[in-house]
């Protein structure tokens, strides 16, 4: 058996049309979506990782205002932009880049953001909405994976999902996400304490990879059908490649292929669903915005 090759450019592109046409209608109401961008430094995959997001922004017809800060930046220089951000009306979105360099506590900046435009969802705020199930901005990866498994009919209502990986951006959210009651799966967690994970993912109709291990799913690990989804996202030295690497995910992909019900590539799998759920959620932003808005002035004009 071969697995269907889940297509998470086309899924994404979908999304991103969405966003587009949500972008359309908040300008005819004389709105322009705007995601401020924070990078601090020059690491060369953030810096290729905000070029990507940037370019789907101006193709949705949002608008983005880029702030570098140089390495050497204090966090108190950080801090003072986010909160000018945090005050600045037509700004809807604020990211921060990640990772920090380490003279930065990472806590203390994503803690700085506005929840209301926390469209990374990685505030304490947020966190703690999608743990109680009430409205708020989910993280993009995490939510991304769902809308995966949901538009491509994969069955989670009561199927055992297996996540490797506890990171607070991707595996904890996910597997609360997972456990929902309007998603309903039954989660396991898997990390570097798990002794033997094979013993859990062998079981798992649903297994997702998010632990930054390149070739950590053999297809022994796998279930005979079971949808593999492939978070991952490793440079693999390889002199063949122009670069000098390639990508690679978590999954040993071409064994697994042959095993596995759905997979998703590395790339073209869940990467593109986590730019166009920024997108999203960007739009969200400012739909709330300008709402919050409307209400006050019907309320007081
Ligand atoms: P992280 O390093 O913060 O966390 C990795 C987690 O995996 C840890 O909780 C660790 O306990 C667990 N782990 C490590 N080895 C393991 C093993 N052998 N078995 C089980 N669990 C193990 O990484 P992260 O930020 O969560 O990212 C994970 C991967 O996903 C990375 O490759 C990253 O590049 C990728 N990623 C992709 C996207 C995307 O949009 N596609 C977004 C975010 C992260």
């Amino acid at each position: 058996m071969s697995a269907i090759i889940i297509d998470g450019r086309a899924v994404a592109a979908r999304k991103r049309e969405e966003a587009g046409a949500r972008a359309g209608a908040l300008r005819g109401r004389g709105v322009i979506p705007c995601l401020a961008v924070i990078l601090v430094g020059e690491d060369p995959a953030s810096l290729s990782y905000v070029a990507g997001k940037e370019k789907a922004l101006a193709e949705a017809g949002i608008a983005s205002r880029d702030f570098r800060l140089p390495r050497e930046s204090k966090e108190e220089e950080l801090l003072a932009v986010i909160r000018t951000l945090n005050a600045d009306e037509t700004v809807h979105g604020i990211l921060v880049q990640l990772p920090l360099p380490s003279h930065i506590r990472e806590d203390a900046v994503i803690s700085a953001v506005d929840p209301a435009k926390d469209v990374d969802g990685f505030h304490p705020v947020s966190v703690g909405n999608m743990v109680l199930g009430r409205k708020g901005f989910l993280p993009c990866t995490p939510h991304g994976v769902l809308v995966l498994l949901r538009e491509q009919g994969i069955p989670v209502n009561g199927a055992h999902a297996v996540v490797l990986g506890r990171s607070n951006i991707v595996g904890k959210p996910l597997a609360n996400l997972l456990s929902r009651k309007d998603v309903n799966a039954t989660v396991t967690i898997c990390h570097t304490g798990t002794g033997n994970p094979k013993i859990y993912t062998r079981e798992a109709d649903i297994l997702i990879a998010a632990a930054g291990r390149p070739g950590l799913v053999t297809a022994d690990m796998v279930k005979e059908g079971a949808a593999v989804i492939d978070v991952g996202v490793n440079r693999v030295e390889d002199s063949a490649a122009r670069k000098g690497y390639r990508l690679s995910g978590d999954v040993d992909y071409g064994p697994v292929s042959e095993k596995a019900g759905w997979i998703t590539p590395v790339p073209g799998g869940v990467g593109p669903m986590t730019i166009a759920m920024l997108l999203l959620n960007v739009i969200e932003a400012a739909e709330n915005a300008e709402n919050a808005k409307d209400a006050a002035a019907g309320l007081y004009g």
